[in-house]
C-alpha cells in the first residue's frame, strides 16, 4: 500500500466530486429548462461523469481490492471515455453556439469520424498486452507506475492521444473562428480558457514521452494527468453556463423592467398610469387594517380641456398634459404619488396619514398652482382644474367603490369648476339615483311614453300668435319631474337626439293633422342636432312631406348651449334660416353671457329669461336690465318674447316698455292640444 499514488487518487477522489457537483447541477438546470443547451450539458457532464469515475474505479481495483476483469473494464472506458468526451466538446458546442450550415455540416463528420476512431481505439486497448497484464503483477513488482507509464506511452493510446490532439485543435479553431465573427451566444472564453489547458496537458505527454525516458514528475507521471485538464475544462465550462444563466436572468429583468414600464406607465408624461394607480391603491388598501392606517386622494380633472385640445390642436393639449404633470410633480412629489388615470384625469395619492384641514389645504395649493399660465411657443394658455378629495377608507373600502366615488365627487366640483369638493355620501345617494332615472327615460323613450304640450304666445291684445310645443313624459313615475328636469338628464345620458327626433315628429304630425294654417309652432331644439350640418336638409325635407310651410315653424335654442358651440352652430342656423325657418334665443340673459354676438347670430326672435318678468315689480336693477334687453333687441330687428308671466302687472310693465309677444301662466298654461284647441276654437 505504501507505494499507492496517493496523491493522484486523492485528487482522483477531489475532482470526482467537482465533477458530481457539476453533474448534479447540470440535471437540476435541465429540469428547470429543458431546452437543448442545457441537454448537452447534461450530456457533456455525464460523459465527464463516467470518466472520472472509471479511473477512479480502475485505481481501486488494481491497488485496494485488486480484480483482473473489473480493473481492464474500468481502464478501457477510462482511455475511451476520453475520447467520446472530447467528440462530445464539439456536439456540445453545436447546440450552444450559432453555427453555419456548412460548419455544422463538418461538425457532423468529426463527430463521426470520432466516435468510430473511438470504438476502433477502445478494441484497440483491450486487447493491449499492457492491459492484460495482470494488476498482481504489478503489485508485486511494486512499480504500480509502470503500469500507467506503459498504458500512456503503448501505442494505441498514443494513436487515442493524436486524434485528441486533432480534437482538441479543431474544437479551439472554430470557437476562435466564431468568437472573431461574434456568432456565439454561450459565454466561449471559458469554453477556450479550458481546451487551452487540456491541450497543454496532452502536449506535455507528448512531450515526455518523445523526449524523455525518466519518469519523474507528478505522481511519477511526467506531465500532469490528463484527468486535471478534464475537470478543468468541465469546470470552466460549466462557469460559462453560470455567466449565461446570469446573462439570461439580467437580461430577463431587463425585459420585465420593460414591460413593467410600459403597463404600468404613461408614455406621454413618464408617470404612473391608471393600472399602476390600481396597483399602488389596492396594497394601499391592503395595508389597512387595526392600526387605523389611512390615505388620502386628490382627483384632479382639467376643466374644458375638450374644448382646449378641439380649439389649439392636440399636440398643444398634450404638451399642456405634461407641463401641468410636471409642474405638480415639482411642487407636490414629496406630499405623494402623481398618476395619470385618463386623458386629463390625475390623481395624487397622498403618503402620509393628513387631516382633511391638510389635505383640503394641499387642494388649494394645486388649484393655485394652475394660475400661472403654460407657455407654449410664446403663447401663454391657462387651465383651471375641478378637484376631488376622497379619504380612505371613509370613502371607499375598494378600488371600484372609490373611483366611482371619484367620478362622483369630481362631476359635483365641475358643477362651479376650478374649485375642489370633498367627497361625501350625498353625492353617490344622488349619482345611483341618476342611473335609476336615466334607465327609467331610457325606456319611457322605447316604449314612446312622450306627449307634446302646447302653450300660447300671445301678443299685447292676448291674441294667439303662436305656440311653444313642451314635451312631457306619461311615465307616472314621480322621479322623472318636468323637462326642467329630464332634458339634461337626457342630454348627458346621449339620448337627446332621440328625443329631438321624437319631437319633431310629433310636432310636424300635430302640424300637419291638427293645427294646419292656424297657429304657427315653436320648437325646443337641442344644440346636439345644431351641430350636424345634415340636419337642415333632413328638416327641410320632412316639412315639405307633411305639407307644411317652414314659416311656420320657429325652432328655439338655449343661449348657453348655442355659445358654447358657436361656430358650427352658426352656420346651421344659417342655413335653417335660408330655408325659411324662424330662430328664437331661448332663456336669454339667464347666463348674462357676451351680448354682442347676438348681432352675429341669423336670429329672428329672443325670449327673454323669466327672471326679468318675475323681478317686476320690486327688482329695480333686473328691470333696467329688461328695459335694456328689449331695447337692444329691438335695434337689431329682433322681436322679443317674455315668458313667465304670472302678473297683470308684469303684463302691464313689459307691454309698457315695447315688448312684442308674452307667455305665461297669466294667459295660458301648457296643456294638450285637444284642450287648447277646444279652449280657442277657430
Ligand atoms: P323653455 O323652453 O324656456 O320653456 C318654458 C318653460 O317655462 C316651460 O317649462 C313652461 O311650462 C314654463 N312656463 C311657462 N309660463 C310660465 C309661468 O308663467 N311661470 C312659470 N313658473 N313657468 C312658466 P317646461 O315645460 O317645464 O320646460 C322646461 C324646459 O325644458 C324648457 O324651457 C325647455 O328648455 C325644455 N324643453 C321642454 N320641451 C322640450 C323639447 O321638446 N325639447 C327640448 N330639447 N327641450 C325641451
Ligand atoms: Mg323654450
Ligand atoms: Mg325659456
Amino acid at each position: 500500500m505504501s507505494n499507492l499514488p496517493v496523491l493522484y487518487i486523492t485528487l482522483t477522489l477531489l475532482f470526482s466530486g467537482f465533477i458530481i457537483f457539476a453533474f448534479i447541477q447540470s440535471i437540476y438546470k435541465y429540469i428547470r429548462m429543458p431546452q437543448r443547451d442545457t441537454l448537452s450539458l447534461l450530456v457533456f457532464n455525464s460523459i465527464a461523469l463516467i470518466y472520472i469515475f472509471s479511473d477512479a474505479l480502475a485505481l481501486f481495483f488494481i491497488f485496494i481490492r485488486p480484480a483482473d476483469a473489473a480493473m481492464r473494464f474500468f481502464a478501457v472506458l477510462k482511455e475511451t471515455g476520453l475520447l467520446f468526451f472530447l467528440i462530445a466538446v464539439p456536439f456540445f458546442l453545436d447546440k450552444v453556439l450559432e453555427l453555419t450550415a456548412k460548419i455544422k455540416k463538418i461538425n457532423w463528420i468529426v463527430f463521426w469520424t470520432g466516435l468510430v476512431s473511438a470504438v476502433i481505439i477502445g478494441s484497440c486497448i483491450i486487447f493491449s498486452p499492457d492491459i492484460i497484464k495482470t494488476a498482481a503483477d504489478y503489485k508485486t513488482n511494486s512499480n504500480y507506475l509502470s503500469f500507467f507509464h506503459q498504458l500512456n506511452t503503448g501505442l494505441p493510446i498514443m494513436i487515442r492521444n493524436i486524434i485528441l490532439t486533432i480534437y482538441l485543435m479543431y474544437t479551439i479553431s472554430l470557437i476562435l473562428f466564431l468568437k472573431i465573427r461574434k456568432k456565439y451566444l454561450y459565454p466561449v472564453n471559458n469554453v477556450l480558457i479550458g481546451l487551452s489547458i487540456l491541450f497543454y496537458i496532452v502536449m506535455a505527454y507528448f512531450y515526455s514521452v518523445l523526449f524523455t525516458d525518466t519518469q519523474i514528475g507528478f505522481g511519477g507521471i511526467q506531465y500532469p494527468p490528463f484527468t486535471i485538464g478534464i475537470v478543468l475544462l468541465i469546470l470552466f465550462i460549466n462557469f460559462g453556463s453560470i455567466d449565461i444563466s446570469i446573462i439570461y436572468s439580467n437580461q430577463l429583468i431587463n425585459i420585465q423592467n420593460d414591460i413593467d414600464h410600459k403597463i404600468y406607465f404613461d408614455a406621454l408624461l413618464d408617470i404612473p398610469n391608471r393600472m399602476g394607480f390600481m396597483i399602488d391603491l389596492q396594497s394601499e388598501l391592503d395595508n389597512i387594517g387595526a392600526d387605523g392606517h389611512n390615505f388620502s386622494l386628490i382627483f384632479l380633472d382639467i376643466d374644458d380641456f375638450k374644448n382646449l385640445n378641439e380649439c389649439f390642436g392636440e399636440q398643444t393639449g398634450n404638451e399642456i398634459l405634461r407641463m401641468l404633470s410636471k409642474r405638480l410633480k415639482e411642487y407636490f412629489s414629496n406630499e405623494g404619488t402623481l398618476y395619470r388615470i385618463g386623458g386629463d384625469e390625475f390623481v395624487l395619492l397622498l403618503k402620509n396619514n393628513k387631516t382633511e384641514e391638510e389635505v383640503k389645504n394641499l387642494a388649494g395649493k394645486i388649484i393655485g398652482s394652475l394660475r400661472n399660465s403654460f407657455t407654449i411657443s410664446e403663447v401663454p394658455y391657462t387651465v383651471t382644474a375641478s378637484l376631488g378629495i376622497l379619504e380612505i377608507p371613509k370613502d371607499g373600502r375598494d378600488t371600484e367603490a372609490i373611483i366611482n366615488n371619484a367620478y362622483n365627487v369630481i362631476r359635483s366640483a365641475k358643477k362651479t369648476k376650478n374649485t375642489f369638493t370633498v367627497f361625501n355620501h350625498e353625492l353617490t345617494d344622488n349619482s345611483s339615483n341618476k342611473i335609476n332615472i336615466v334607465n327609467l327615460l331610457r325606456r319611457s323613450i322605447d316604449r314612446d311614453q312622450f306627449t307634446l304640450f302646447y302653450q300660447p304666445i300671445v301678443d299685447r291684445n292676448k291674441n294667439i300668435i303662436h305656440l311653444e310645443s313642451l314635451l312631457r313624459c306619461t311615465n307616472p313615475d314621480p322621479s322623472i319631474g318636468g323637462p326642467g328636469v329630464f332634458i339634461p338628464i337626457i342630454e348627458e345620458a346621449g339620448l337627446i337626439n332621440d328625443v329631438d327626433n321624437m319631437v319633431i315628429r310629433k310636432a310636424f304630425h300635430d302640424m300637419e293633422m291638427r293645427i294646419g294654417k292656424r297657429f304657427s309652432i315653436s320648437i325646443n331644439l337641442s344644440v346636439n342636432q345644431l351641430t350636424n350640418p345634415a340636419y337642415s336638409n333632413f328638416l327641410s325635407s320632412f316639412v315639405k312631406q307633411h305639407g307644411i310651410e317652414p314659416q311656420q315653424i320657429i325652432f328655439e335654442i338655449t343661449e348657453s348651449k348655442l355659445i358654447e358651440n358657436m361656430s358650427a352652430g352658426r352656420e346651421n342656423l344659417l342655413k335653417l334660416k335660408n330655408r325659411g325657418f324662424s330662430i328664437a334665443i331661448d332663456d336669454f340673459g339667464k347666463g348674462f353671457s357676451s351680448l354682442t354676438y347676438l348681432a352675429e347670430l341669423p336670429v329672428d326672435i329672443l325670449k327673454m329669461d323669466m327672471v326679468f318678468v318675475h323681478s317686476v315689480p320690486g327688482d329695480s336693477r333686473k328691470e333696467a336690465m329688461a328695459r335694456y334687453i328689449l331695447e337692444m333687441a329691438h335695434s337689431l330687428k329682433l322681436k322679443v318674447v317674455a315668458e313667465g308671466f304670472e302678473l297683470q302687472e308684469q303684463f302691464d310693465f313689459f307691454k309698457q316698455h315695447g315688448c312684442d309677444l308674452f307667455q305665461g301662466y297669466y294667459f295660458a298654461r301648457p296643456m294638450p292640444l285637444d284642450k287648447l284647441l277646444a279652449q280657442y276654437p277657430d
